[in-house]
């Protein structure tokens, strides 16, 4: 774990007043919750806040407050290039390595203000001034309720960064089922909730939130493309570009599908291989200390936790899910 001081940063604070905040590719709950609970404290401290997106993140995130804010670098290179080079702080949310950003990557490289690094994947890259980085969170939200408290502002957490907050945490936590839960995500949950967050209301629009096409491709993907390994507990399932077509896909319809096949008894790993138009992205997921982190640096260009990674390949799908295959007795 590095942590840098939160009194010595405090201080820092107090003497920035444009502040960039980025995050990674293809945001997700934990990513745009603790952008935004970021954004929207940075502002109650009167500072000038943006939050900068690589991609665009799934429609069931546009409810968060400070959404319509968000600049989108690519719908806006100009904007968000200006937003960066202006700033006299940068915020790195929720990734680790400028490899994330893809090509936002450069211009966060080239920008001189310094960096703060606030995350909990594993093997940090060495870009940042500061460091808030945990392990052990099992949120970057997680990460984010304790920069706030540590700066001594805890009274600053209303409602709206509250529900930012609580995002990050439900959906890191598969809604707090996930073995990254401890007795301190629900202290925090407590402490949220006190802020008058109804948790269902958040939950339902999220999870209830699905087209009937992205139901359908659930309902099929499970159907006819799960496929179980002979020899080892895992499980996968992979869709090709045409597949996903047919059932209209939009960005976030395949989140959580990958979990799936852990509800089979006895299964330990659970990979999800989705075709693009060029590359196959991929997600990893185990159960206990298998690695899913090394298994992706190693060998599928990607990184994340122990038991949650994600990576890509250049192949084919096919050969992908041949590679996967082949190297699956490496993790048992
Ligand atoms: P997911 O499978 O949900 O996309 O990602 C699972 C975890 O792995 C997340 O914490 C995510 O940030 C991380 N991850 C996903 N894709 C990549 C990747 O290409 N490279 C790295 N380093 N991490 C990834
Ligand atoms: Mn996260």
């Amino acid at each position: 774990m590095r942590k840098d001081s939160f009194l010595k940063f405090k201080k820092l604070l107090k003497n920035t007043q444009k502040i960039a905040i980025v995050t990674h590719w293809s945001p997700d709950g934990d990513a745009m919750g603790s952008s935004l609970a970021l954004y929207l404290f940075l502002l109650k401290l009167g500072k000038k806040a943006t939050v900068i997106v690589p991609n665009a993140y799934p429609d069931f995130l546009h409810w968060l407050p400070g959404h319509k804010q968000v600049i989108n670098f690519q719908e806006n290179e100009q904007k968000a290039g200006k937003a960066i080079s202006s700033a006299d702080l940068i915020f790195t949310l929720d990734f680790n390595s400028y490899k994330r950003l893809e090509k936002l990557g450069g211009l966060i490289d080239k920008a001189k203000a310094p960096k703060v690094l606030i995350d909990h994947h594993q093997q940090p890259d060495d870009y940042a001034t500061y460091y808030f980085h945990d392990i052990q969170a099992c949120s970057t939200c997680e990460l984010l309720f304790d920069f706030i408290v540590g700066v001594g502002e805890k009274k600053l957490i209303d409602k709206k960064i509250a529900s930012c907050l609580y995002t990050g945490l439900m959906t890191d936590t598969g809604s707090f089922r996930y073995s990254n839960v401890n007795a301190k995500t629900h202290l925090i949950i407590a402490e949220l909730l006190k802020t008058g967050i109804i948790p269902s209301d958040i939950h339902g629009a999220i999870y209830d939130n699905y087209s009937l096409d992205r139901l359908k491709l659930l309902g099929y993907a499970l159907n006819e493309k799960l496929k179980i390994l002979n020899f080892y507990p895992a499980a996968y399932i992979s869709l090709t570009e045409k597949e996903l077509e047919k059932f209209n896909y939009q960005k976030g319809d395949t989140e959580g599908l990958v979990n799936y096949p852990f509800s089979i008894k006895g299964i330990k790993v659970c990979a999800l291989f989705n075709e693009t138009d060029n590359y196959v992205k991929i997600s990893f997921r185990s159960k206990g200390k298998i690695d899913m982190n090394k298994f992706a640096r190693l060998h599928f260009n990607g990184g994340g936790h122990i038991n949650a990674a994600g990576g890509r390949s250049n192949d084919t799908l096919a050969n992908t899910e041949k590679k996967f295959e082949e190297l699956i007795k490496t993790l048992f």
